[in-house]
């Protein structure tokens, strides 16, 4: 190396600190810049651990979510249709407007693609495995013996509503959701949820964007826990396009479809409307999740006005918290179950468990869950419901004096008396309740009215 070779060097390596120093120095105002205009999305996992991806393109304030493949292998040309549209929006994502931020979600069913069929890899088909008894059409509510093409009824809705990963994923992903589009094939038609105007204006559109025929309602066979009613019955508009064909794409058709739906996305897409439960307003993305998670039996009633939060907004209900935090709106957690379990009742000093047999061992927390309580934790929503356990199962009285059961859980404690031997019996207790009467002893217009 010359002499002035090593200074040329030398002064190469300030002007990289140099550099380096002025990117650090800008480093926060470029964490500040507006989010990305496409970004790939990790949503869940199925029952055979694949992963369940979609892409966002834009980022306003309407969430329209495009879904393909629920129906697995025999319809994965709604998967080539919604991977041709991801790579069309990823080339052009100024052509999804600013009101819009566009979800979509190629491959719902990974397990059936990859096991060459319909259903997931229990056996259960997803599109008749959700809980749509939110709407006002009994007749699609929720029932393992279900109908499907070519007239073949089967035992395939799964052992209860959403018992399956990835209808759980899709349920959570779309509770703040504004419209969804399922793609299916192949019947040439687009419908809408039952009985619900929205959906019914946005089949219109697509249809006529797409050339395919509006049908307001499937009456080829009944369609039981469909994921479009179960959409429609929380207010979200939601429809089934039915491609034409068993193995084209049909993009440039439903590339119509969509840009129609893009076209008229403020008066198509309504947002939420605030609901009324039990004389008490409830946030309307929390009403959502309230209902799709279980409702009134589950959690109680609402016994407060929802409070807006550093991050959202939170509700009390008798036997849980409710917290939406709109940052989350990417993921499956927009919604999320308080922590009251954890901040109410877990004692200091917990003697941990090793695995016992017939009980589900949690290694993250050395705790055992069995009989009545492990099945009311699976059925009922399992971790994000409930949280892990924190506590053994313990014999304890309950108010009246009766003997119980009682397990405290991150997000809730469940209950049941002594001799119970079915889920049917496992409560929530009612946690809402305690905390509502802890905020209650402390805010300062209750100690002025106790003086
Ligand atoms: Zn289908």
């Amino acid at each position: 190396m010359t002499y002035q070779s090593g200074i040329r060097l030398r002064a190469q390596s300030v002007v990289g600190l140099l550099l380096t120093l002025c990117l650090a120095l800008f480093t926060p105002a470029l964490a500040q810049s507006p989010p990305p205009e496409v970004v790939d999305l990790t949503l869940g996992i199925s029952v055979e651990g694949r992963p369940i991806t979609g892409v966002r393109i834009g980022s306003g304030p309407r969430k329209l979510v495009l879904v393909g493949a629920t129906h697995g292998f025999p319809e994965r040309n709604t998967y080539e249709l919604a991977m041709q549209l991801v790579e069309h929006f990823r080339a052009n994502p100024a052509a999804v407007p600013p009101e819009i931020r566009l979800y979509i979600i190629p491959l719902l069913n990974p397990d059936g693609m990859a096991l060459s069929r319909r259903q997931n890899a229990n056996g259960v088909d997803l599109n008749r495995n959700m809980d749509t008894s939110a709407d006002s059409c009994p007749e699609n509510d929720w029932s393992q013996r279900v109908s499907g093409a070519y007239g073949i009824v089967s035992d395939t809705g799964g052992p209860y509503s959403d018992s399956e990963a990835e209808s759980r994923v899709i349920r959570d992903f779309l509770l703040d959701a504004d419209g969804v589009v399922f793609f299916h094939s192949n019947a040439g038609v687009v419908f809408p949820a039952c009985n619900h105007e929205p959906s019914i204006a946005l089949a219109r559109v697509f249809a006529d964007g797409a050339g395919y025929a509006f049908i307001p309602k499937w009456d080829f066979y009944p369609i039981t826990g469909g994921m479009h009613d179960w959409a429609g019955g929380l207010g979200i508009a939601a429809i089934t396009p039915e491609l034409v064909t068993g193995d084209q794409p049909e993009f440039a058709q439903n590339l119509s479809g969509v840009e129609a739906v893009l076209r008229s996305a403020n008066e198509l897409l309504p947002q939420p409307q605030p609901q009324t439960v039990g004389g008490f307003a409830v946030q309307p993305i929390i009403w959502r999740a309230w209902r799709a998670w279980g409702g009134e039996p589950l959690f109680g009633l609402p016994i407060a006005p929802p409070v807006q939060t550093a991050d959202g907004w939170t509700q009390l209900f008798e036997r849980a918290s409710f917290e939406y935090k709109p940052a989350q709106s990417d993921t499956t957690a927009a919604v999320q179950i308080g922590l009251l379990g954890r901040q109410l009742l877990t004692p200091a000093e917990v003697a941990v468990e090793s695995p016992q047999p017939d009980a589900r061992f949690f290694p993250e927390t050395q705790h055992n869950v069995s009989g009545p309580f492990a099945d009311f934790w699976q059925i009922n929503g399992g971790l994000p419901i409930f949280g892990l356990p924190l506590t053994a199962a313990e014999q304890t009285t309950d108010e009246t004096g009766a003997p119980i059961v009682r397990q405290t859980f991150e997000r809730g404690v469940l209950q049941r008396p002594l001799d119970a031997t079915s889920q049917l019996d496992v409560r929530l207790a009612t946690l809402g309740r305690t905390q509502w009467a802890q905020q209650d002893a402390r805010s300062p217009e209750t100690r002025i009215w106790v003086r």
